[in-house]
């Protein structure tokens, strides 16, 4: 005895959700450039500014506002406010 098989057709959904995002802010004056923001932001949002130099937002479009850099920057120099959708301002 044996069943056929229903054949399963897939159905791709395109998940269009919305990822949260946020507006990130360096003060470049608290910003001592030690790198800890940069290393661990999951999006890469964030890069170094030559030798030393303090931390520069080169990708804002793609913060997530996860707020990572936020809570553990040792300086208090950046910081990250959520954008709502549709409430975006370059
Ligand atoms: S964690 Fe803070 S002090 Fe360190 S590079 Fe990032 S913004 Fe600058
Ligand atoms: S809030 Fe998260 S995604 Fe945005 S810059 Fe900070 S670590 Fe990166």
């Amino acid at each position: 005895m044996s069943g056929p098989d229903d054949s399963e057709s897939v159905k791709k959904k395109k998940n269009k959700r919305k990822l949260p995002r946020g507006r990130v802010t360096v003060f470049p004056n608290w910003c001592k450039g030690c790198g800890l923001c940069v290393e661990f932001c999951p999006t890469k949002v964030l890069e170094k500014q030559g030798n030393g130099g303090s931390v520069i937002v080169a990708h804002p479009e793609k913060c997530t506002a996860c707020r990572w850099c936020e809570l553990h920057c040792p300086d208090f120099a950046i910081f990250v406010v959520d954008i709502e959708p549709g409430e975006e301002t370059a």
